[in-house]
């Protein structure tokens, strides 16, 4: 979205809010963009009163000088998805709930990244049938069965490389591997290395079928 487009419809909360839907700056009329309002909605909704002591609270923070210039970071479309995924990678290799030395987070902290970005950006996987791969998640926010996108299998090729540069194979090498095989292919661990845990579901009523999710999921599109 154009930088004066996003302003512009920002600011128009300063209308909306007092009932006005329609208004003229520099000559140029704009309007809100929801649909005509009825008789009824007009009258029942409080607006906010021109010049009120909450009408000045709210005009002072959608004229910020600092906010408007935020505006301007967000008309290039971002997503915090994958700053997410990077997250979880780094959690993987340095949990939270542990203390590391400076030189130790300092290691796990390059793992991670070296993790990340040999596997970002991966395809949806798909089946031999050639259709798209979907899981399904129970999600809490939503209180409802998913369908999320399965993405092709992670690799671990910085890890093999690593090992054979520095010819380790001790306990912290085989700490490495196993991190960085949970999910990958490549390398066979027995089952009770390199497996973890899956929680009990916490959706209270059973999944529907993935067909099922799936049309639904088209049809909100
Ligand atoms: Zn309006």
């Amino acid at each position: 979205m154009q930088l004066q487009v996003l302003k512009r419809r920002w600011l128009s909360l300063l209308h909306h809010i007092t009932g006005e839907h329609e208004w003229t700056v520099d000559g140029e009329t704009y309007s809100c963009s929801h649909g005509t309002l009825t008789g009824d909605q007009c009258l029942r909704t409080r607006w906010l009163q021109c010049g009120s002591p909450s009408f000045k609270a709210l005009k002072s923070l959608i004229e910020n000088k600092s906010l408007i210039r935020d505006l301007e970071q967000m008309t290039l479309f971002k997503h915090t998805g994958s700053l997410e995924v990077y997250h979880n990678v780094i959690l993987k290799f340095a949990p939270k709930r542990l203390h590391f030395t400076y030189d130790t987070m300092l290691a796990r902290t390059k793992l991670a990244v070296l993790d990340h970005n040999e596997n970002v950006g991966r395809f949806q996987a798909v089946t031999r049938a050639g259709a798209p791969r979907y899981k399904k998640c129970y999600s809490r926010s939503a209180k409802e069965w998913i369908l999320k996108n399965m993405y092709e299998k992670k690799t671990n090729h910085y890890a093999r490389e690593l090992l054979r540069r520095t010819k380790k194979t001790n306990h912290y090498a085989r700490e490495l591997l196993r991190r960085t095989t949970e999910n990958c292919t490549g390398i066979n661990f027995p089952s009770n290395i390199s497996r973890s845990v899956h929680p009990v579901s916490i959706a209270p009523e059973p999944a529907p079928s993935k067909e099922e999710l799936l049309s639904k999921r088209r049809s909100r599109t």
